[in-house]
């Protein structure tokens, strides 16, 4: 079977949503593809570097587990890559964080095909990184844990807590309530800052800054939505710092050029 097969399939990242932090690969490959399945986060933008004539198929799950059941996403790439045709498994950010890419790789292989992965700018860093937040930094954060929020009762809170990392929660929305109440019921400090970083990458991109205890209240006071992503330490405080920095910076120039 596996001798027959002549197609191929790539599992790319697509970075958090716009199309400037696509791979150069990325876009190499979206350009002479003969299909594409994207998810739904994909932008239009991004979907503009497909081929023309190329198939298109969104094949995203969508929050609430709507949309295409994984089982067949994994069909429909194997079945595209046994009739000949160079597949593009398109998904958000990079494909092996949270993005069932290693399911879909296995799956392929255990079909006999061959797929090569595309690492995508994964929003776990990249959206802190746009909203100035540096996930690691020395003397504050000496390391980072990527979690899901979408089950907080099955993760180990009092050793995140004590690991004394910056904290970025994915697909976390939802859980805001009970996530904060596990970081203070294990000892976190209830005022530890917090940023949300809400559809980073993208032209309606927004950062809210609150803290573990308020962090609930935050969501729903700014009307924040999925995708977003919370960060958690001391970290999320660097944006203000910034600020403060440049507004002084820009305040001596001032004072230098009246005297
Ligand atoms: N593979 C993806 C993550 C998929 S899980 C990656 O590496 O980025 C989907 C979650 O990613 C969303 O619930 C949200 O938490 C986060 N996310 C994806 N795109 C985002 C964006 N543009 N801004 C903020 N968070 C985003």
């Amino acid at each position: 079977m596996s001798a027959k097969v002549k197609g191929y399939v790539y599992l790319v990242g697509a970075g958090p949503g716009s199309a400037d932090l696509l791979t150069v690969r990325a876009v190499q490959l979206l350009a002479r593809a003969d299909a594409v399945l994207y998810d739904h986060l994909i932008s239009p933008e991004v979907l503009g570097y497909v081929r023309v004539g190329a198939i298109q198929e969104c094949v995203g799950k969508e929050p609430g587990g709507l949309g295409w059941p994984q089982d067949r996403i994994n069909h429909r790439l194997i079945v595209l890559a046994q009739c000949g045709q160079q597949v593009v498994r398109l998904k958000g950010g990079d494909p092996f964080v949270f993005g069932r890419g290693g399911e879909e790789l296995l799956a392929l292989a255990e079909a006999g095909i061959v797929a090569e992965v595309v690492p995508g700018v994964s929003s776990a860093w990249s959206a802190p990184a746009l909203a100035n937040i540096p996930v690691t930094m020395r003397g504050v954060s000496a390391g980072v844990v990527v979690l899901s929020g979408h089950a907080p009762a099955r993760l180990a809170w009092d050793a995140l807590v004590k690991s004394g990392c910056t904290l970025v929660f994915l697909m976390a929305m939802a859980k805001t309530r009970e996530i904060s109440r596990h970081l203070i019921a294990h000892g976190l400090d209830a005022m530890t800052p917090v940023a949300i970083v809400e559809r980073a990458g993208t032209s309606c991109a927004r950062t809210v800054m609150s803290s573990v205890v308020q962090l609930p209240d935050a969501v729903v006071q700014h009307g924040l939505t999925s995708p977003a992503v919370i960060v958690v330490g001391n970290v999320a405080k660097v944006p203000e710092r910034v600020q403060k920095a440049l507004a002084l910076a820009q305040w001596r120039v001032g004072e230098e050029a009246t005297k």
